[in-house]
């Protein structure tokens, strides 16, 4: 009797679990060199030619476009990861990885993976004990978030531009969308633009769309300006003359005309009467209709995307408005100012200040597309983390030391537990150290030495970590360096790296259907 299609294919037991790690492993192992300070960029091309060059864990295993489902379950780590809370993506992909090898080696002992299993867990809840205790004691204010920042920005292509001085416009944003319930992080938006050097990077108390004034005679900037939003299409319909009007003497074409003037201008006016003075639609807006505005003064963006519309809609208080008979001053939304800039081929508006100074944009310069998009994923992350530590307030050394106390810890601990159960939370701990093991392989050092000489150090100093500072390697405490990474971000990694590595240890049978 077959219960499965002939064309599907089976493989089982020891073959499956070792056919899934393996494909785990080297997925984990594809990131591994972009680790740390100094971790190298990959470039990525896809079958379209397209080049991505990134250091980003995260984004690399997105590009490179995996097949296999264990493969693809530690892609699901890294994003996870990410959608967690936005850094460490190498790392809880790394570490998945040589949980993974760590679990083959066991398997080979005729460890059950159920043992694994148990293990695994029991680790990574002493390991989660083991960040507690790591957390820094003193108060995260700006200074730490601004190491914080710095930290997941060090070795990443900020195009020249020190990580220190973005990550000062980092804490500025993050601050700037602090209320009482946590940091709004929707409310920062980070905006590229090609065309000057990334030192011309800036904070917008505002936002910043892609989006052109509709006229060549309008005011390029409005102060206090009352903006309106609409999806009006403010343009005779077209057909519309044809259809009303059998047109067959020169007097009916030309009432025909007046009758589309009129109604041109009776758009214009209800707009320059409402006292709107910038208006942004949705829709498209007749030549005439533009300039009769520009000389009212007004500033009118035609044609924008609808989620340019909800955006400018949700910072300035704006409410969009459908037809143009229902248009009122309460519709209204306000900002200090909107301009409009032109750089090179792209017109910009920006609207800032008053009710949009809600929202907040990293508004980001770099000189070519592959240095602008870098910096977006960096300057991402470096909110991301910064808006997470704000949040917690806690935050654990990073470098590798907190790495290096959760296998101590997890060594310690594994002594107290009986049997086969025990082999697998040491191996945890030996699964852990991959993290300072590659920040030293990834800086030119020798790894297995640097570990003895970390654990050395932690053992007598307490904090010990690889710190990267300049040309300088040095076995020091990182938060004397600034090297802080938040505690959330170090949780986050240990757990969904425990999660996927169990859930692949498990597997004995793969069934696939052709
Ligand atoms: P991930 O995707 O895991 O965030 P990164 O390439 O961003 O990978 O590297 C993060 C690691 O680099 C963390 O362990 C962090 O503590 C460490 N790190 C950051 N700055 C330094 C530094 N100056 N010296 C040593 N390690 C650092
Ligand atoms: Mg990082």
């Amino acid at each position: 009797m077959f219960i499965m299609s002939e064309d599907s294919q089976r493989t089982q037991g020891r073959d499956a679990q070792s056919s899934n790690i393996m494909a785990g492993k080297a997925v984990a192992e594809s990131v591994r060199t972009t680790l740390g300070p100094r971790g190298m960029d990959k470039m990525l091309v896809d079958s379209g030619g397209e080049v991505v060059i990134t250091n980003d864990g995260a984004t690399i295993l997105e590009e490179m476009d995996i097949e296999h489902p264990a493969a693809q379950m530690i892609v699901e780590v890294a994003d996870s990861q990410e959608e967690e809370v936005g850094d460490g993506t190498t790392t809880a992909a790394v570490i998945a990885g040589n949980l993974l090898g760590e679990a083959e080696d066991l398997i080979e002992q005729d460890v059950h993976a159920t043992t694994i299993v148990e293990g695994y867990h029991e680790a990574a809840e002493i390991a989660l004990e083991a960040i507690a205790e790591q957390v820094q004691e003193a108060e995260v204010d700006d200074d730490v978030l601004k190491q914080v920042a710095e930290s997941s920005m060090t070795g990443k292509g900020t195009g020249g531009l020190t990580a220190e001085s973005l990550a000062e416009t980092v804490v500025e944003a993050v601050r700037h969308v602090e209320t009482d319930d946590g940091v709004a992080r929707d409310n920062v938006t980070v905006h590229t633009q090609i065309g000057a050097s990334s030192n011309a990077t800036e904070l917008v108390p505002g936002i910043v769309v892609d989006e052109d004034p509709a006229h060549d005679g309008m005011p390029d900037e409005v102060e206090d300006a009352s903006i309106a939003i609409l999806d009006v299409e403010l343009d005779v319909r077209t057909g519309e003359v044809d259809a009303e009007y059998a047109i067959d003497s020169i007097d009916q074409l030309n009432a025909a005309i007046d009758a589309e003037e009129s109604e041109l201008r009776g758009y214009a006016e209800t707009i320059a009467e409402s006292g709107a003075d910038v208006v942004f639609t949705t829709d498209d807006v007749a030549d005439r209709v533009a300039s009769a505005l520009a000389k009212e003064g007004v500033l009118l963006f035609d044609d924008i995307g609808s989620s340019d519309a909800a955006d400018i809609a949700s910072a300035t208080g704006a409410r969009r408005v459908g037809d143009l008979d229902d248009l009122e001053t309460a519709d209204f939304g306000e900002a200090d100012r909107v301009r409009s800039e032109n750089f090179g081929d792209d017109d910009l508006a920006f609207v800032e200040g008053g009710a949009a100074a809600e929202a907040v944009t990293v508004f980001v310069r770099g000189g070519t597309e592959h240095v602008v998009d870098e910096l977006e994923r960096a300057i991402g992350d470096a909110l991301d983390v910064a808006a997470t530590a704000l949040e917690s307030g806690e935050v654990v050394p990073g470098a590798g030391a907190t790495e290096i106390a959760i296998a101590d810890k997890v060594r310690q601990e594994a002594a107290g537990i009986e049997g086969r159960k025990q082999l697998a939370v040491d191996a945890f701990a030996d699964a852990i150290d991959v993290v300072p093991r590659t920040l030293a392989a990834n800086t030119g050092r020798d790894p297995i030495d640097s570990l003895v000489d970390l654990r050395a150090a932690h053992e007598s100093e307490g904090r010990a970590g690889l710190v990267t500072d300049g040309e300088e390697v040095t076995i020091a405490d990182p938060f004397e360096h600034g090297v802080v990474d938040p505690a959330d971000v170090k949780r986050e990694a240990v757990e969904s790296a425990t999660e996927a590595a169990t859930m692949i240890a498990r597997i004995d049978d793969v069934i696939a259907a052709e």
